[in-house]
């Protein structure tokens, strides 16, 4: 047996490293990226920016000033604090380790965002996922139950959910923070597409804090996330942050783009606006379903037998169009291909392959 073999946990050695695929000369439509490019003058100021930036220096570790614009633009409510991730995969870190108890459960709908069970597992908590319905919807009843019953330390609700698009109901997420035994974490990485938030509620609910991203609105590249919510809960994830998670490189660009965030608000209002075109569209094609989306991408489902999705999805691919497919996953997701919306001839691309593939 090799050192390795030895020495790493076995959980650790019988899982799979994150899988993205290698989408080089293919439309990219699977990670709910933004389609969009900076506009040429403001990508020569971020040269600028960029240019001044001292790389011989670590960066400020409280990297207070991009914090301050985040809270500025984002409409933090005051007395509010702000965490920052590397991508607010690393948010999930953070508030794992901060929470990780001996013997403390990890609760969240399921399917959902798989970063929300790995980071339980890293930390050797117990992930408990509660099913969605057959149609993705949150069954609020059966979720309280198992909250009664597992008496979670650490709940994640992403707001809308990702694979499914939906955003569960308002009410049912505010009946489940307040029965919640434990923290609650507000998901709200596609946000900018739902337009509904849990923000201005923070002062409302001493035991939510609500995690956004920069991803989905044309930053993906950046690695920025954060969690916002009160002093208590924010110091204590901060106190499990490496020191300097925010590179300079990162710090000074994001700023500059937050300072010119109508220019992403109106590349998210472009994609919105194709994401319901998309939707109508595909609604016409044969053989597929689509379901209702809050966010950037269409969750569809393939009619078929087992492996009829694959086959749809390596078509697709074949034709020069790179998805998700969740088939294999969750038993609930089988047949599942998910789209995310491109610029519209991205789009125009996708649906003429798809209805190919499906022919
Ligand atoms: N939360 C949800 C619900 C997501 O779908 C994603 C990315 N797919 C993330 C968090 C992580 O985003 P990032 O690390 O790019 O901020």
């Amino acid at each position: 047996m090799s050192t390795a073999a030895k020495v790493i946990r076995p959980e650790i050695q019988a899982m799979h490293a994150y899988q993205v695929s290698d989408a080089t000369g293919l439309v990219k439509l699977d990670v709910m990226e933004s389609p969009y490019r900076l506009p040429e003058a403001l990508a020569a100021e971020i040269g600028q920016v960029v240019s001044n930036v001292a790389l011989n220096r670590y960066p400020v570790p409280t990297a207070h000033e991009l914090r301050a614009v985040i809270r500025d633009v984002m409409q933090v409510p005051p007395g509010c604090d702000v965490l920052l991730g590397n991508g607010s995969d690393e948010c999930i870190q953070y508030i794992t380790a901060a929470v990780a108890r001996e013997g403390a459960v990890v609760m969240a709908p399921a399917p959902s965002f798989a970063m929300f069970s790995m980071h339980a597992l890293f930390f050797r908590l117990r992930f408990v996922g509660v099913p969605l319905r057959d149609d993705f919807s949150l069954d609020t009843e059966a979720f309280l139950a198992a909250m009664a019953k597992e008496r979670p330390a650490l709940v994640w609700i992403a707001y809308p959910n990702n694979p499914t698009g939906n955003a569960f109901p308002a009410a049912d997420i505010e009946r489940i923070i307040r029965a919640a035994p434990g923290l609650v974490v507000i998901d709200e990485a596609y946000q900018p597409f739902a337009g509904a938030t849990f923000m201005p509620r923070l002062a409302e609910f001493e035991n939510m804090v609500v995690m956004r991203t920069v991803s989905k609105i044309g930053m993906a590249g950046l690695r920025l996330g954060y969690v916002c919510g009160r002093p208590e809960w924010i110091g204590s994830f901060n106190k499990t942050r490496s020191p300097f998670n925010i590179s300079v490189l990162t710090e000074a660009v994001a700023i500059k783009l937050l300072q010119n965030k109508p220019v992403l608000d109106a590349q998210a209002a472009k994609v919105l606006e194709e994401r319901e075109r998309v939707r109508a569209e595909l609604a016409r094609v044969p053989g597929l379903m689509v379901y209702p989306s809050a966010a950037n991408f269409l969750l569809t489902r393939v009619a078929g037998g087992k492996g009829a999705g694959t086959r749809v999805f390596e078509s697709l691919k074949a034709l020069g169009v790179l998805v998700k497919d969740f088939s294999g996953g969750y038993p609930q997701m089988e047949n599942c291909l998910r789209l995310t919306i491109g610029t519209p001839e991205e789009n125009r691309i996708l649906v003429v392959a798809l209805r190919e593939a499906l022919k």
